[in-house]
């Protein structure tokens, strides 16, 4: 490892280059050199004084601390256009390129990272190497490890907004791999989702018994003059007249109706606007009819 990144570090190595035509055109006892360093496809003009009586020249100094340049580097940040000694320099230990203090992220983990290796925590600040940077699939964002966390079913990571606990089990979940449970108010993950048999919801195990939801096992007969009936039978008119029972989740209310021949089961919201309606005949059962 440590030879691999040597190497690389040596493809980092800036190089300079005299430009052959710009020393012909001096004139005088002292001259400006242009020097090129170049690293990539970045290039960074320095200058080197030149005096042709004693052909001595001084070369660009490091734009850190002003010392003989060396092997110099270019900083990797895009925007920064320094040139750095090797004293004044550290390396990405993803792609090996050369950094100023400024520049260089140092994770929690003692690797140093580059702007494309490494990145800043959207939650706190901290700067995290690329093994330790979890993008949440959700939102896209880069967070540290204390803000984003990997989804106990397909290891995807998914920031503080975006994860959800199972209620059961207690794992963290990504959104692919949340089940909201309407009965509980939490969230079930693949393990601990059921589906009701009776209105087919999916709930939390905790909420499932013998194949029922909760809210299917605690239907009650509706209290005569509820509104909720009567906003049912007004919504789902070829109901009216049905025997209606009730229950509510957490967000919602859920009426079945019986008549002679027929069923109903008709999903309310809390103000009573209407979600969904299912209805048909005892023999065919229910299709969607609102
Ligand atoms: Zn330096
Ligand atoms: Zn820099
Ligand atoms: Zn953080
Ligand atoms: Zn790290
Ligand atoms: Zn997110
Ligand atoms: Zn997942
Ligand atoms: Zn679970
Ligand atoms: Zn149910």
């Amino acid at each position: 490892r440590d030879l691999r990144l040597a190497e690389a570090q040596d493809r980092h190595r800036a190089h300079g280059a005299v430009e052959p035509f710009a020393v012909l055109a001096l004139s005088g006892p002292a001259a400006r050199v242009p020097v090129v360093f170049q690293e990539g496809m970045r290039k960074l003009e320095r200058h080197a004084l030149w005096f042709p009586p004693l052909d001595r020249a001084t070369p660009p100094v490091c734009d850190a601390c002003g010392g003989p340049p060396g092997e110099a580097s270019i900083c990797a940040d895009p925007a920064h256009e320094a040139l750095l000694c090797p004293r004044c320099r550290t390396f990405c230990q993803t792609c090996g390129a050369g950094l100023c203090s400024g520049h260089a992220r140092v994770c929690s983990c003692g690797a140093t990272a580059c702007p494309a290796h490494g990145a800043a925590c959207e939650s706190c600040g901290e700067a995290c190497c690329a093994a330790h940077t979890l993008s949440c699939g959700r939102c896209c964002r880069k967070f540290c490890r204390r803000h984003a966390f990997a989804c106990g079913i397909c290891g995807l990571a998914a920031c503080t907004d975006h994860a959800k606990r199972c209620g059961s089990c207690d794992i963290e979940l990504c959104g692919e791999h949340q089940s909201p449970c309407d009965v509980t108010g939490r969230t079930a993950c693949p393990r601990h989702a059921k589906a009701c048999g009776g209105c087919g919801e999916t709930v939390l195990d905790l909420a499932w018994k013998d194949g029922r939801c909760e809210t299917c096992r605690t239907l009650a007969s509706a209290a005569p003059g509820d509104p909720a009936v009567a906003a049912a039978e007004t919504l789902v008119p070829e109901a009216r007249g049905a025997a209606w029972r009730s229950a509510r989740t957490k967000t919602r209310v859920l009426l079945t109706g019986s008549t002679l021949l027929s069923r109903y089961r008709v999903w309310l919201a809390r103000d009573l606007s209407l979600l969904s309606a299912w209805g048909g005949s005892k023999l065919f059962g229910m299709k969607k009819i609102r």
